[in-house]
């Protein structure tokens, strides 16, 4: 082979390199589906050294090295990156006479090699990515029947890479399908606004627990709380600072009940908390905490300062009383806490 345009195999290959980094293999560990295919490659071709190699930036780097101990070597030894800009098999019958290659370690190493033949692999898209290549001890010539079957190997090679990049797709998308199937389950139960329960997942906690404390469980209290004034809030300030007062509310409740208490946004204004195992004292006495942290809490971007209150009905979670039954009694205790003044709880 003449030395010609030899430089011309290392243009710019920007794309390529995008290509090839778009398949991900480089630097994977050797699997047995590429050493098969480069083993029969290298019996097809009566060849003792068979590659399955990948040229990058600065490195051919080998996906399977039959008959080699490296897995990669420098750029300036790959003959590789010369069979990329053909798209037959790419033949030097002796290396040691090709000014090219004379010089390269594995023609002048103890036990040189001198004969080449690479299969490029080209992608569907038309980018090269490296070769399918045997080498051989001693100068000789490949039939043409073998450089065919080195070809047909070459594509096989190429649907094994496209296969496996389907495969990490369907991977990846099926993670993300996973992720999002998760977030609207979360999001089914949530509400946007606050982060609280939803009223739909509130009232399935709520008939959870009727069920246990029907088969004994102990007491638990429910509580209806409403803010207090809120209309005003949001005539006098905007509805933007309605908003970041209920998210002020959300985040006290989520500080202030126990992490086994559950707290929903009912409507609105309106909350309604579970709080299981607790009786009527020790929940008169959580409400109290949320009464008092609100008064400590100015609303935020508001001038003059001004605090948040909320109204309350609180009751014993009877489970043999129909749950509208119960809700009814809360909503009236709530009532006659707005009637007697706001900022406190009525106990029914
Ligand atoms: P009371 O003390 O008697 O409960 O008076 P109130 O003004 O709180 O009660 P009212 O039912 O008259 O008004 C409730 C207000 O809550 C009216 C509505 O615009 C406001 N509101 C309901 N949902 C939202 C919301 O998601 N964002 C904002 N900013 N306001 C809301
Ligand atoms: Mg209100
Ligand atoms: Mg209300």
């Amino acid at each position: 082979m003449a030395a010609t345009s030899s430089l011309e195999a290392l243009v710019d290959d920007t794309e390529r390199l995008q290509a090839l980094q778009r398949y991900g293999i480089l630097d994977t560990p050797m699997e047995p589906a590429y050493d098969e295919l480069a083993d029969i490659a290298g019996h097809v071709c009566e060849a003792p050294v068979a590659l399955v190699s990948f040229v990058d930036r600065d490195r051919q780097w080998f996906k399977s090295a039959q008959g080699l101990p490296n897995r990669e070597t420098p750029l300036d030894q790959s003959v590789c990156r010369y069979a990329l800009r053909q798209p037959n098999v790419f033949i030097v019958p002796d290396l040691a006479q090709d000014v090219r290659f004379a010089h390269y370690g594995i023609v002048t190493q103890k036990h040189p090699l001198r004969f080449y033949a690479g299969a490029p692999l080209i992608t569907p898209d038309g980018y090269a990515l490296g070769t399918l290549c045997v080498l051989d001890h001693r100068p000789r010539q490949l039939s043409p029947r073998a450089q065919e079957l080195l070809s047909a190997l070459a594509r096989q090679v190429v649907r094994l890479l496209e296969l496996h990049r389907a495969n990490d797709r369907q991977g990846q998308m099926l993670a993300e399908l996973d992720a999002a199937r998760q977030q609207m389950a979360v999001l089914a139960h949530t509400d946007v606004l606050t982060g609280l329960a939803n009223r739909r997942s509130f009232t399935e906690r709520l008939r959870q627990e009727q069920a246990l404390l029907q088969r004994g469980n102990e007491p638990a209290c429910l509580l209806m709380m409403d803010l207090d004034h809120f209309k005003r809030i949001n005539d006098v300030h905007g509805h933007h600072v309605g908003d970041q007062a209920l998210q002020l509310f959300a985040d006290l409740c989520r500080s202030v009940f126990r992490a086994a208490d559950v707290v929903g946004r009912w409507g609105g204004e309106e909350f309604l908390a579970l709080l299981p195992a607790t009786g009527v004292e020790q929940a008169q006495a959580v409400a109290q905490r949320v009464h008092v942290a609100l008064a400590q809490q100015p609303l935020p971007g508001i001038e003059p300062p001004q605090q948040l209150s909320v109204s309350m009905g609180l009751t014993l979670f009877d489970p043999l009383r129909p749950l509208d039954v119960t809700l009814r009694l809360l909503d009236s205790a709530l009532y006659t806490a707005k009637r007697e003044g706001r900022s406190r709880t009525v106990v029914v």
